[in-house]
C-alpha cells in the first residue's frame, strides 16, 4: 500500500479561489501563513482598525489548520504536570488559564462551531495510569477542571471545556468573515522573502509596518534563523465511513498522547496518531502518508477501537515542533513576528498568539503573548 494524499475528512464545499497576490500592496499588517493562526491574527487586526493583507502559499486551511484531528485542547503541548515542572508553577497556571480563555472567545465568535464534550486522556500501561494521576493531582491544586475518569475508553483523565471542531469549515469561515470586515486576502502566493517592512511573494511586493508569520510547518525554511528552535514534523490520520459500531462521545488522547480519535455526529472516526511508530522518518517537511504509519492506524482502528467501517480518507500535513515546547512567538527580525512551534497542538495556542500580536502591534497590550515569551 503507497497512500496518496488524500483530501481530510473535513474537506467540503468549493475552494475560496482567492486571486494570488500580483503587483504592489501597502498595510499596516502583513500575515504570512493563512491557516486558523494567521487568520485570527488577521481578524484582530481587521478589528483594531488595521489595514491587512494576508498571502498563502496555497489554499486557505490547506495546511494543518484545516487538515488535523478537530480537538480544540487547552494548555500547553506537555501535560499539565509536565508544564508545571518545566516552566514553573505560576507560569504554566497562567498559560494554561489564557488558552481556556482562548477557547472562550473562539466558543463565543463562532459558537455552532464547537463542540464542548471535554476530552479524554487514557492510559494505556500502568505508567502511563500513575502518570495521569499525577496530572490530575497537579491541576486540582491549581483549580483547573479535570478529573479521574474511569469508563468504556479506559481509565485516564477527563478534562472539562476542552471539545472539537470542523477545523477547515472555522478556516473558511473566519476568511470569510475577515473578507467582509475589508482584509485583502491571496492564495497561491507562497512569500519569498521577508525584510523589516517589505514581504515579496513570486509575483508582488507588500509593504507593511508589522509582519506576522504563522507558516507553523514551514518555519524553519521561510526563517532560517529559527532553525536551531524548532523542528518539522508529518502527522498522519485517517478516517472512516460513518458507523455506529462504536459510541464515542468524546475526543480521546491515548498513549502518551501518541494516538488521537475522535467520532463525528454523522458516526465518521477520524484517528490520527502513530508518529513514533514511523520514527526518524516523520521529522520531514514531506506531507506523503506513509504505508508504516497508515497501516499502524489501521491496527490500532480494528484492535484498539474495534472499528470495520472502511477507510475512506487518508492525509498528513506538516507541523513543527519547539525544541523547548514552548510555542514560539519571537520578533525575528526588524518589525517582523514569529508564531508556530504548537508541538502538535496549535489549534488553541495559534489563535491565541495570532491575536496576541494584533493587539501587542495595535493596541501596545502585549498580555497575551506575555506568558510565552523567552527571556
Ligand atoms: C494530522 C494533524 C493532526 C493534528 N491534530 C490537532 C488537534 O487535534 N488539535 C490541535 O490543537 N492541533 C492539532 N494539530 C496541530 C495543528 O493543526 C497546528 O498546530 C495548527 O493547525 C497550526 O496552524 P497554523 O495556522 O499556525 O499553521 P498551518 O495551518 O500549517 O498554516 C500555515 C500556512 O502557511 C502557508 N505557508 C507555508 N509556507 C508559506 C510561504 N512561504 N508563503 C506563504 N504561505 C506559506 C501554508 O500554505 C499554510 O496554509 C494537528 C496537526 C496535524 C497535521
Amino acid at each position: 500500500m503507497t497512500p496518496s494524499n488524500g483530501a481530510a475528512l473535513w474537506a467540503t464545499g468549493a475552494a475560496l479561489g482567492l486571486p494570488a497576490l500580483e503587483g504592489e500592496m501597502s498595510a499596516d499588517v502583513c500575515v504570512v501563513g493563512l491557516g486558523a493562526s494567521g487568520l485570527t491574527c488577521v481578524r484582530e487586526a481587521v478589528r483594531l482598525g488595521a489595514r491587512v493583507v494576508g498571502v498563502d502559499a496555497g489554499d486557505i486551511g490547506g495546511g494543518a489548520a484545516g487538515r488535523n484531528g478537530g480537538f480544540m485542547l487547552a494548555g500547553l503541548a506537555p501535560f499539565y504536570h509536565d508544564a508545571v515542572g518545566r516552566f514553573g508553577r505560576d507560569r504554566a497556571r497562567t498559560m494554561y488559564q489564557a488558552t481556556l480563555d482562548e477557547i472562550e472567545r473562539i466558543v463565543a465568535e463562532m459558537p455552532a462551531m464547537v463542540s464542548r464534550t471535554g476530552s479524554l486522556r487514557i492510559a494505556e500501561s500502568r505508567d502511563e495510569e500513575a502518570d495521569c494521576e499525577r496530572q490530575v493531582a497537579a491541576m486540582h491544586a491549581d483549580d483547573l477542571p479535570a478529573e479521574r475518569y474511569d469508563g468504556p475508553e479506559g481509565r485516564g483523565v477527563l478534562v472539562h471545556g476542552d471539545g472539537t471542531f470542523q477545523p477547515y469549515e472555522r478556516c473558511r469561515a473566519m476568511a470569510d468573515a475577515a473578507l467582509r470586515d475589508g482584509a485583502a486576502l491571496f492564495e497561491q502566493s507562497r512569500v519569498t522573502g521577508i525584510a523589516q517592512g517589505e514581504v515579496r511573494t513570486q509575483q508582488g511586493r507588500i509593504t507593511a509596518r508589522h509582519v506576522v508569520v504563522a507558516v507553523d510547518g514551514a518555519l524553519d525554511t521561510l526563517l532560517p534563523e529559527l532553525a536551531a528552535d524548532v523542528r518539522t514534523a508529518r502527522l498522519q490520520m485517517l478516517a472512516t465511513a460513518p458507523t455506529r459500531e462504536v459510541h464515542v462521545p468524546r475526543p480521546v488522547y491515548a498513549r502518551w498522547g501518541y494516538d488521537y480519535w475522535q467520532q463525528r455526529p454523522d458516526g465518521a472516526i477520524a484517528l490520527g496518531g502513530a508518529r513514533d511508530v514511523g520514527g526518524d522518518a516523520e521529522w520531514t517537511h514531506d506531507t506523503m502518508p506513509t504505508a508504516v504509519v497508515q497501516g499502524a492506524l489501521e491496527q490500532r482502528l480494528r484492535e484498539r477501537l474495534g472499528v470495520d467501517a472502511p477507510i475512506t480518507h487518508r492525509w498528513a500535513a506538516s507541523v513543527s515542533y519547539s525544541m523547548d515546547e514552548l510555542p514560539i512567538v519571537r520578533d525575528v527580525r526588524d518589525g517582523v513576528w514569529a508564531i508556530g512551534g504548537y508541538s502538535g497542538t496549535g489549534n488553541v495556542m495559534g489563535s491565541l498568539l495570532g491575536r496576541g500580536l494584533a493587539r501587542k502591534f495595535l493596541h501596545g497590550d502585549d498580555s497575551l503573548v506575555r506568558p510565552f515569551l523567552r527571556a
